[in-house]
C-alpha cells in the first residue's frame, strides 16, 4: 500500500493553478508516475474534461482513461492515480469520493480551493482501500535550492 508520495513543486504548483482555472468547477485527471513498494512518484499530470453536469462533482472521461491506460501498458511508468479539486476546500475525501474508490492501491490526489484565500489550494493525498481512504504523506521537494538565488 502506498505511504508516501513524491511530488516535485512544479507538479503540485500546476495542480493548484487548474483547480484555480476551473473554479467554482472541479477540475480532474490522472497522476502518471511510478509506485515502489509504499513509495510513489509522480512524474506528470493529464488534465481530463470533468462530464459532471453538477458543479460540486467530477466525473473523468472514460475514453481518455483508457486511452492512457493503453498508452502505458507494460511501460515503467504508469497512471498510478487521478486528482481533482475541492471547490469547498475541504481537503479530505467526501463521501461520494469513497463510492467511486473502487480500485485499491490508487492514488488520489485533492486540491482543496480556499475560497477565502483566493489564490492558494491544499494538496493532499490519498491513496484507496477499496471504498475508503488512508492518507499519504506528500513530500514536494523544490528545484529552487538547485538554482543560485535571486540578486
Ligand atoms: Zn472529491
Amino acid at each position: 500500500m502506498i505511504s508516501d508520495l513524491l511530488l516535485p513543486d512544479p507538479l503540485r504548483a500546476h495542480l493548484m493553478k487548474e483547480a484555480r482555472n476551473a473554479f467554482p468547477r472541479e477540475c480532474c485527471g490522472f497522476v502518471e508516475g511510478t509506485v515502489s513498494g509504499a513509495h510513489a512518484r509522480a512524474t506528470a499530470l493529464h488534465a481530463t474534461r470533468n462530464l459532471a453536469v453538477e458543479p460540486d462533482r467530477f466525473e473523468i472521461d472514460p475514453a481518455v482513461q483508457f486511452a492512457l491506460l493503453r498508452r502505458f501498458r507494460g511501460a515503467e511508468r504508469g497512471i498510478i492515480g487521478c486528482y481533482h479539486s475541492h471547490p469547498n476546500g475541504r481537503p479530505g475525501p467526501s463521501a461520494r469520493d469513497c463510492v467511486a474508490a473502487v480500485e485499491e492501491d490508487f492514488l488520489w490526489l485533492i486540491a482543496a480551493f480556499d475560497e477565502k484565500a483566493c489564490e492558494t489550494a491544499t494538496v493532499t493525498a490519498f491513496v484507496s482501500t477499496g471504498h475508503a481512504f488512508s492518507p499519504v504523506r506528500i513530500e514536494s521537494p523544490s528545484l529552487d535550492r538547485f538554482e543560485a538565488p535571486p540578486l
